[in-house]
């Protein structure tokens, strides 16, 4: 059946977006033109679902029916009837009535429509590793909460034992020790790239005229000055610096070497575990920059090919050679900083899984320490999405995409890595997953906080975003920059102002 839109029946008044969760999964929007009052009186066209949802609470139970219909034929409705109940329990993170929903809604879909949307199940959100921490703290074991996560969650036991084995192996970098509230890690994003590639959402800008780079460096300076003035005035430890972007290492070998000074004398201690610089594009490094790198000690530096093929570079709009690629990494390597990622993307346009298959064999001779196995999403505000829009037709089939995560697996094992973090996105194609891997000792800590949200942040720089948390109870509080190079340029006071007050508002509490 091919099923494009649903509309809402009379029954349904909450849970709605635990509704359109599970419909967009399944590529189906609310259609709101289309009337609940009299949906049951005509003759619904055959793209068209109808969705009834009763919530009924007693004596401590939650009750959920469910009721999708369909007119797979002129003048015959189908009816779908799910029901489902449980105790209102405090094992999960979404409320049972919402949770519930989603259930009986998936399964009716797999029904109705003969697709099944992936292997997570319910779970919708950017990082599935928080609910297993969370479950942890309450004190479940492994069995436990694989149990709660395939029945609960509905998700598949392959995707349950990878959570709940990333989450455990991220324990000790989670633990509380007597400095843990003081430890923060800082992020400079640097939102300009030597091009820009195809399936880019960020606000990354190709690198304007020096004019306006050295005003962005002025503004720049002044937010790193008031973040350093957030550490003093309270006492913080940084544990990790970030430079990341858009691409840190496309300023020019001077403005480069500015930033890690500047980022260096601020915040880098002998307290400081890690530095890492993105240096993704090798069509950005120079040996001077490298050199500034190992000068400053940065510790971890990221080169991201995303494809060892050279007809995927231009199509995705790279201005390098896969030689350009394997030299970069080799100069980077010899230089002697520590740890070097590599980042790949599964699922880039035209890619078969045996081309997958040779940039991962070329990757693995490459023997990076960290490697980051991304699923593509299809973002707004991409080239890659208007070009969908046009017919560019993608490698979406979800056997597939988990098949090219299954070699990247099995080449990073025998690079003797393991998966430890691990994050989701909207419009992911088989609605899978990225996963970082490491060799043992060398997983970048400032990934884990990233993800796991149990350290502050602070953000520096356009669209960065600034996190604190409270690890009394794990709530946490955040502020952004602008994304607009111009407004975050204009409005800089402003944003280091509200950034002030959110750190003033946690540390001067307690
Ligand atoms: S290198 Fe990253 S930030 Fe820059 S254009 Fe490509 S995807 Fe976007």
């Amino acid at each position: 059946m091919n099923i494009k839109r649903y509309v809402l029946g009379n029954s349904v008044t909450t849970a709605t977006k635990a509704i359109s969760d599970i419909m967009t999964l399944f590529d189906i929007t609310e259609d709101k033109s289309l009337n609940a009052e009299n949906i049951e009186d005509f003759e619904l066209p055959a793209d068209v679902v109808v969705v009834n949802n009763q919530i009924i609470e007693e004596q401590q139970r939650v009750i959920v029916n469910t009721e999708l219909t369909v007119h797979n034929l002129p003048g015959q409705a189908r009816r779908f009837k799910k029901v489902s109940s449980t105790a209102i329990d405090d094992d999960v993170s979404i409320s049972a009535d919402k949770r519930l929903t989603m259930l009986n809604l998936l399964s009716a879909m797999r029904e109705i429509t003969g697709y099944d949307p992936g292997p997570w199940g319910i779970l919708r959100g950017v990082r599935p590793t928080k609910i297993i921490h969370r479950l942890l703290d309450k004190g479940l074991n492994k069995v436990a909460i694989n149990k709660v996560l395939t029945s609960k969650y509905d998700v598949r036991v392959s995707k349950a034992e990878l959570v709940t084995d990333i989450a455990l192996r991220q324990r000790p970098f989670l633990l509380q020790t007597k400095d843990s509230r003081r430890m923060v890690s800082v992020y400079v994003g640097i939102p300009f790239c030597p091009s820009r590639c195809l399936y880019c959402s960020f606000p990354a800008y190709v690198l304007p005229e020096s004019e306006k780079i050295s005003i962005f460096l002025q503004t720049l300076e002044k937010d790193i000055r008031a973040a350093k003035a957030i550490i003093m005035s309270h006492n913080l430890i940084v544990q990790n610096v970030y430079i990341g972007g858009g691409t840190p290492t496309s300023l020019d070998n001077k403005n480069f070497k500015w930033l890690l000074n500047i980022v260096s004398n601020n915040f880098v201690t002998n307290l400081t575990r890690e530095f890492t610089v993105e240096a993704g594009r090798p069509d950005s490094l120079s040996d001077d920059k490298i050199d500034a790198m190992n000068h400053y000690r940065v510790s971890r530096v990221s080169v991201n090919p995303q494809s060892m093929q050279q007809k995927t570079l231009n199509l995705i709009g790279r201005n390098h050679t896969v030689k350009d690629i394997i030299d970069t990494f080799g100069k980077i390597r010899q230089s002697g900083i520590p740890i070097l990622n590599m980042d790949v993307i599964i699922g880039l346009p035209g890619e078969t899984e045996q081309e997958f298959s040779e940039t991962m064999m070329q990757i693995a001779s490459l023997n990076p320490d960290n490697l980051t196995v991304h699923t593509l999403a299809v973002k707004k505000g991409s080239i890659l999405k208007n070009a969908v829009r046009s017919g560019t037709k993608l490698n979406g089939v979800g056997d597939k995409i988990q098949h090219m995560i299954d070699i990247a697996d099995q080449y990073a094992r025998q690079m003797d890595m393991y998966p430890y973090y691990l994050y989701r996105q909207k419009h992911m194609m088989g609605n899978l997953e990225n996963i970082g891997y490491a060799r043992l000792g060398t997983e970048c800590n400032y990934n884990i906080q990233i993800m796991e949200e149990r350290q502050g942040i602070i953000g520096i720089g356009p669209a960065a975003g600034t996190k604190v948390v409270d690890n009394s109870n794990w709530t946490l509080k955040r502020c952004y920059n602008a994304k607009d190079l111009s407004s975050y340029i204009n409005n800089i006071d402003r944003y280091t102002s509200i950034r002030a007050d959110l750190f003033a508002d946690l540390y001067t509490r307690k």
